[in-house]
């Protein structure tokens, strides 16, 4: 099952350097999530040829301009091109307002429907759930309200074993309940244990996104194990105060936040424009957490 992300945009509040606003697509089976949408990022997805047309969830994390400038363009182009799929967008209630005003003074009539699913930044809360797939916020701490999104896959099905169908002849309307985790009682009524009939799913795969925040570990429990985290990393150490008045975070202190999650593997991003080489924010990262990975524009991280 494909579980993926690509970065589209990974520089901080300014464009420079040829890097972009946040912006970044999930993968999951074919399923496009995208979260956060910085000015620019509809030019991103025809870069990295991004089919749109899977795309049904938008996750913005707070209204600071570099995180959202780019839906208003995204979804007028939805709409010059013919979108009839309905499109899910979870952010901060003042959003929905925001884009309505945009669509009233253009006078754009719609040709598809906005479900706007309105996050508070209050406590982490469940805000989408599919057959696979659920999404927690992280509240983290900005100058605005501001929440991470917390990607988790479901625990699969036990693996049923195929050499034990034939030799318990386990019937296909048994099956569905073995591989729940039910014991099979056979045509002798003898109990045979799940155990001896399945092997354990697939450990569930899960993707954290934490952008903006100030150095806080309040979440840490929350993501505790989580596959791919995601952290802001705006400054170096040099700017370590820097950081904590703009409410941003060092990559050590990023990676200081995966280490304690316990996490797969970090990446950093949110840059500041003042770094046009961004060796030092990894390096820093590194020295508490390894398994540091710059968000280069165009990466594909597998989850
Ligand atoms: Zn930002
Ligand atoms: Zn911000």
């Amino acid at each position: 099952m494909q579980f993926d992300l690509t970065i589209l945009g990974s520089n901080g509040a300014i464009p420079a350097h040829d890097r972009h606003p946040s912006s970044q697509i999930l993968n999951y089976n074919g399923n496009l999530f995208l979260i956060d949408c910085g000015e620019g990022t509809q030019f991103r997805l025809n870069k990295f040829n991004i089919k749109r047309g899977k795309l049904d969830h938008i996750f913005i994390s707070h209204l600071h301009g570099d995180h959202y400038f780019g839906l208003i363009g995204l979804l007028t182009s939805f709409n010059l091109n013919w979108r009839e799929t309905p499109l899910h967008i979870y952010g901060p209630a003042a959003l929905e307002e925001i884009m309505n005003v945009h669509f009233k003074h253009s006078q754009t009539q719609l040709k598809f429907q906005i479900h706007y699913h309105h996050i508070s930044a209050d406590e982490p809360r469940l805000i989408y759930e599919d057959e696979a797939l659920e999404v927690e916020t992280i509240i983290l701490k900005h100058r605005l309200p501001t929440t991470g999104f917390y990607f988790k896959e479901k625990k699969g099905l036990r693996k049923i074993l195929v050499e034990k169908i034939a030799e318990y002849k386990i019937q296909h309307k048994d099956i569905t309940g073995i591989k729940k985790g039910a014991d099979f009682t056979d045509e002798n009524g003898r109990i045979i244990p799940n155990a001896e009939l399945t092997t354990d799913p697939p450990a569930p795969r899960s993707y954290a996104y934490c952008s903006d925040t100030v150095f806080i570990e309040s979440f840490v429990e929350q993501l505790k194990g989580v596959g791919l985290l995601y952290h802001e990393a705006t400054f170096v150490d040099e700017h370590t105060a820097r950081a904590l008045e703009t409410f941003h975070t060092t990559s050590r202190q990023a990676a200081s936040v995966a280490l304690q999650a316990k996490a797969q593997k970090l990446v950093i991003g949110h840059f500041s424009a003042r770094y046009e080489n961004l060796d030092l924010l990894l390096h820093q990262a590194r020295e508490v957490f390894p398994e540091t990975h710059l968000a280069i524009e165009g990466t594909v991280f597998q989850i």
